[in-house]
């Protein structure tokens, strides 16, 4: 584990959001496992919008279908209506026909196997490997737009995200480490959102700046680039 990552994930036993779907770093050190079905349905809902939105709804999403076998039994007027407001229908019809792939064929539980989750219904690549890091702790490495902002600012890519996809995978392979792999992940997200920001990026607080390339050379307000620079 390189010092980045560690300190990544020190910064995230203090600063970690307390979230419905998730396990605090505090219970994760305990014990406690997260819930596979909330992490699941909180991938799904945060596909498209934001954390503040999807709270309340998750919340009652969960109250109401509390787990895969009851969702399975819904139908789907029913689980359009929950949906409004939070828009993509194409996600809640997804997460329907999931559940009842799960229930038949999976004994009601989401699985751990990669090619098996991307063979599900609403399931692509991102989801899969959120899925597998957060509920299963396997070593995953999940990028969203947020991790592309981090990747590209600490190793001072210049080149814009798409023309920079490869090098961002090859860079964040060797900041995930090989354990605690739900933790990094989440601590990754808790950190794009309230330290390495898109516009503001708040580096005079931020543990990492010794290690940021950016930061370095005066670069952390235009990388990631539209342009190459
Ligand atoms: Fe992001 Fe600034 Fe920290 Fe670099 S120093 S990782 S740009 S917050």
């Amino acid at each position: 584990m390189t010092i980045t990552s560690k300190i990544l994930l020190s910064w995230y036993q203090e600063n970690a959001r307390i979230l419905p779907w998730r396990i605090s770093p505090k219970e994760s050190i305990l014990g406690k496992k997260p819930d596979p079905y909330k992490v699941w349905i909180s991938e799904i809902m945060l596909q498209q919008t934001t954390v503040a939105t999807v709270i309340p709804y998750f919340k009652s999403f969960v109250r109401k279908w509390n787990c895969i076998e009851k969702l399975s039994r819904a139908n789907e007027s029913e689980i359009l209506a929950f949906w409004a407001g939070l828009g993509y229908y194409a996600r809640a019809r997804n997460l329907l026909k999931c559940a009842k792939v799960l229930a038949v064929q999976f004994g009601g539980k989401i699985p751990n196997n990669k090619e098996k989750l991307l063979s599900l219904p609403g399931i692509g690549e991102y989801t899969a490997s959120a899925i597998r890091s957060i509920a299963f702790d396997e070593r995953e490495i999940v990028i969203d737009g947020n991790v592309e902002r981090i990747i590209c600012r600490l190793f001072k890519i210049q080149k814009p995200i798409k023309q920079s996809k490869k090098n961002i995978r090859k860079c964040a392979f060797q900041l995930f480490p090989k354990l605690n792999c739900g933790d990094f992940a989440q601590a990754l997200m808790d950190f794009a959102n309230l330290v390495c920001k898109p516009k503001k990026p708040a580096c005079m607080l931020c543990p990492i700046s010794s290690s940021c390339q950016s930061f370095k050379f005066g670069l952390e307000k235009i990388i990631p680039t539209k342009q190459v620079i």
